[in-house]
């Protein structure tokens, strides 16, 4: 469960008991809920509950407008890897950020997107920390992510660490949200397997109707994404990791009862995905 599906709004103690009492094996956390929280504190409470830690939301935006914000931007990346290793998490998530404010330079950006991302992973190695480079829907180009497509970021990845011996540090989140339109998904899900590059799977649905880009993400079985047959290519390509719930709902989810999204995601698990 990814703790954004019930809204942010309870702390992250009560969220940790809801999602384990539901029955969940899994928790990935956001950075927003940790502020004033002792990692340690939250990493053992969530141990407690028997829970694993599917990820750590997710990275400070790497293209700046300037190198100084450049730089402040890793440093603060590099506090969160440090997290999610005190959480044990099973990788860092990372948006990587859009064009910085004013510009127009999509190359400069993702130029940026190279270097930041090759700092960050000598930081995530001396962590122990695995960075899964989640590619977002081309529809956040502008403001959110200039990483665009599952191929430009195993190719980003198979750049900064080719080949590695061991399992790699650097690979990739597949949220069906974010891929499920290109024409290149099952190529690049079984290109992920076999570097062993795929470290998280997110599920929500695609609405048909969609009210609104960001938030308005549907309850999986509400939309059009062929949510059994991406995850049987995600486990075909030797995925054995969580199937985690990543549901945005300022219209609908948010609004609910936590218990009640929870029952709801627990059943279309077992039945849609
Ligand atoms: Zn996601």
């Amino acid at each position: 469960m990814n703790t954004a599906t019930l809204g942010f709004r309870q702390p992250i103690a009560a969220t940790i008991e809801a999602v384990a009492r539901a029955g969940f094996g899994a928790i990935a956390p956001w950075r927003r809920e940790l502020e004033g929280e002792p990692v340690e504190s939250v990493a053992r409470r969530i141990r407690d509950a028997g829970l694993a830690v599917s990820g750590y939301c997710r990275s400070t935006y790497i293209p700046a407008a300037d190198r100084d914000a450049f730089a402040a931007g890793l440093a603060d990346n590099r506090r969160a890897i440090d997290q999610a290793a005190a959480l044990g998490a099973a990788c860092f998530v990372m948006v990587v950020g859009g064009l910085p404010e004013g510009s127009r330079d999509l190359p400069d950006a993702r130029a940026q997107l190279v270097e930041g991302t090759a700092a960050l992973l000598d930081h995530a190695r001396k962590a122990g920390m695995r960075l899964a480079l989640e590619p977002l829907h081309p529809m956040y180009a502008a403001d959110r992510s200039v990483l665009n497509t599952l191929a430009q970021a195993l190719d980003l990845a198979a750049a900064l660490e080719p080949a590695p011996a061991d399992a790699p540090m650097l690979g990739v989140a597949v949220d069906v949200y974010h891929v499920w339109w290109d024409p290149a998904l099952s190529a690049g899900i079984a290109r992920a397997g076999r570097d062993r590059r795929i470290l998280a799977y997110h599920v929500s649905d695609w609405r048909r109707e969609t009210r609104d880009l960001l938030n308005d993400r549907g309850m999986m079985g509400d939309g059009v994404i062929d949510l059994r047959a991406i995850r049987a290519a995600v486990e075909s390509a030797g995925y054995t990791g969580a199937v985690e719930v990543e549901i945005f709902s300022t219209l609908d989810w948010w609004r609910r009862e936590p218990a009640e999204t929870l029952a709801a995601c627990a059943e279309r698990l077992q039945t849609v995905c």
